[in-house]
């Protein structure tokens, strides 16, 4: 097989994606993924980060909720350093949602989703920051898992497993020679450079934008997409360690995930073009109104600070043709109904259930090359998930302070000791206890983490540590940690120092963006970091 040639392309590192690239790595296909930004940079990176347990989906879609519930125990398997079993509560805060606990336990029971009903005073002796007019209370099996990383360690297992995995890339034409897709046209925007790619089959794996790549195809049925986007808000402060979700149908703005040091409160759903897909921004309005009903859950959400606020769009699917009867809660499409060989797109599903589509599209990839190759994501933990680290190792290896040893515990697992290793050129010469040396306060994020993501998980920009680290995520919305993540940059690096000033810039620039729907403290934040750029650094 020849150096650009692959038994498989697959198109978008999100989830779906890298899912796909380390299951047929790990069958021992030769593998090639494209992604247009950054890995984990559309919907995956803007979820809410709940690993279901299924029963927020009893109600509607029992198929779903038994997947999300068989799901959730393998991801707690192959995914302990980066998923917390915290665990969930339903709560019922009116009469209308006390009557749906009489269904909501029966159709968790049909779907063989764990739940239990206890005593308000119980949570809330457990959840004090929650209403403390609950009437009544489930217990379920709901927890977190970090997109991001979750994202980068299956592209990094795929990576030790033979994969080529090309950011920044944008898949733009397929190649197609009498009915069959031989490869795509691609065009790296960082090398500024056209090329070509081949391959046995083409998956496109790219989420709410999956119809662009079908415009090079003459279609009966065409793939008719239509977006909704949900919006999240990030509040300062971890007011709860369980999730949270209102005992009633699923609806709007009703979950609470806590996630590292804060809460995630969303989400909402309203239908966007998909032309907007690459620019989504939340209204005033919509903020409001999630707060609004976020004060049923917490009532006093509001007296926290809003740090963040960022929208994904679902991509449903907004037809019934043939091709897609056969579809559950994702699809999967094969174009040779429509006289094409060499093409499958995968859509829908979620984070949750991201191991399973990937398993039953290489499933059919393996199929359809004649290749007899068992899937075995479901046994072989990811990269650093070998076994569960606590925080006191955290603590007591790298010598750090509590806090962070309560972030690190939820990314490194067992990495801990390649990242030791980087420390010893990386301590902080201020503090007594030898620790490393700290780059975001926030979120503690300190210099030999950053050091790792550099060399491991293919980090091409500055903008790239943020979803490898959490680095510039927190309150301050990285006001102070930019500049020594610069000096970083050109410790570990031969770029020039206008190249850093560039992606600086355009790192800080995603940060300001929510400007336009911010309230006035991120306002008047967004304004303060704008100055310490521009005076200490000249940044216009
Ligand atoms: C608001 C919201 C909240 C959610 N919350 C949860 C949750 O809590 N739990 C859960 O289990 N699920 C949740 N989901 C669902 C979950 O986020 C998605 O199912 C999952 O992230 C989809 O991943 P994906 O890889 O299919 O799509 P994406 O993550 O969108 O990946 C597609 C990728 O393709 C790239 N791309 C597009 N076009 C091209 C091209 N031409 N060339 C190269 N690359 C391209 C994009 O840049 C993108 O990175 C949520 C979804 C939304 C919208």
């Amino acid at each position: 097989m020849s150096k650009d040639k692959y038994n498989c392309l697959i198109v978008g590192g999100g989830i779906t994606g890298v899912g796909i690239a380390r299951d047929l790595c790990l069958r021992g296909f030769k593998v090639l993924l494209v992604e247009k930004n950054d890995l984990s940079e559309g919907t995956t990176g803007r979820c809410h980060a709940m690993l279901h347990s299924g029963a927020r989906y009893v109600y509607k879609d029992k198929e779903a909720a038994t997947e999300c519930a068989l799901e959730n125990k393998i991801l707690l398997h192959i995914a302990p350093h980066i998923t917390e079993a915290c665990g969930g509560y339903f709560m019922a805060v009116n009469d209308e949602d006390v009557n749906y606990g009489d269904i909501f336990n029966t159709e968790c029971e049909k779907a063989g989703v764990w739940c239990e009903e206890i005593e308000p005073e119980a949570f809330l002796k457990d959840e004090s920051n929650c209403n403390p007019e609950t009437q009544r209370v489930f217990r379920v099996k709901d927890g977190y898992i970090d997109p991001f990383l979750l994202t980068f360690y299956n592209a990094y297992d795929a990576q030790l497993h033979g994969a080529k995995i090309k950011t920044y890339t944008k898949a733009e034409k397929l190649l197609i020679k009498d009915g069959t897709i031989i490869g795509i046209e691609c065009f790296d925007f960082l090398k500024n450079k056209k090329k070509s790619y081949y391959a046995d089959i083409v998956i496109n794996a790219t989420g709410p934008w999956a119809s662009y790549l079908e415009k090079d195809l003459k279609l009966s049925h065409p793939l008719r997409i239509a977006p909704t986007m949900g919006t999240l808000l990030v509040i300062k402060d971890r007011l709860v360690s369980h999730l949270i979700n209102r005992l009633r149908k699923p609806g709007d703005a009703d979950i609470i995930v806590p996630s590292h040091n804060s809460i995630i409160l969303g989400t909402t759903s309203k239908p966007v073009e998909l032309e907007d897909l690459d620019r989504l921004m939340a209204s005033k309005d919509e903020i409001e109104y999630i707060l609004n009903q976020g004060e049923y859950l917490i009532p006093t959400v509001r007296k926290h600070r809003i740090i963040r606020f960022y929208s994904g769009a679902r991509p449903l699917v907004a037809s019934d043709t043939p091709l897609r009867e056969a579809s559950r809660k994702f699809d999967i499409i094969d174009y040779e109904e429509e006289g094409y060989s060499g093409l499958l797109t995968i859509i829908g599903g979620k984070l949750t259930t991201y191991r399973l589509m990937a398993e039953q599209i290489s499933d059919l990839v393996a199929e359809k090359l004649d290749i007899n190759a068992q899937c075995q994501t479901a046994e072989l933990p990811l990269p650093g998930g070998d076994r569960v680290i606590t925080k006191k190792v955290f603590e007591k290896e790298l010598h750090v302070d509590k806090k962070t040893a309560f972030d690190m515990q939820f990314k490194w697992g067992t990495f801990y000791k390649e990242i030791f290793e980087m420390c010893e050129t990386c301590l902080d010469p201020f503090s007594s206890d030898e620790g490393p040396q700290k780059i975001c306060e926030c979120e503690n994020v300190t210099e030999p983490e950053l050091s790792w993501v550099r060399e491991n998980l293919n980090v091409r920009v500055l903008d790239d540590y943020r979803r490898r680290t959490r680095q510039g995520m927190g309150p301050c919305q990285g006001l102070f940690c930019y500049y020594k993540l610069a000096n970083l940059e050109a410790k570990l690096t031969e770029k020039i120092h206008s190249q850093i000033m560039t992606e600086l810039k355009k790192a800080l620039e995603k940060r300001w963006k929510i400007q336009i729907s911010a309230n006035n403290i991120l306002k008047r934040q967004i304004k303060l970091s704008k100055y310490i750029y521009l005076l200490g650094g000249n940044l216009k």
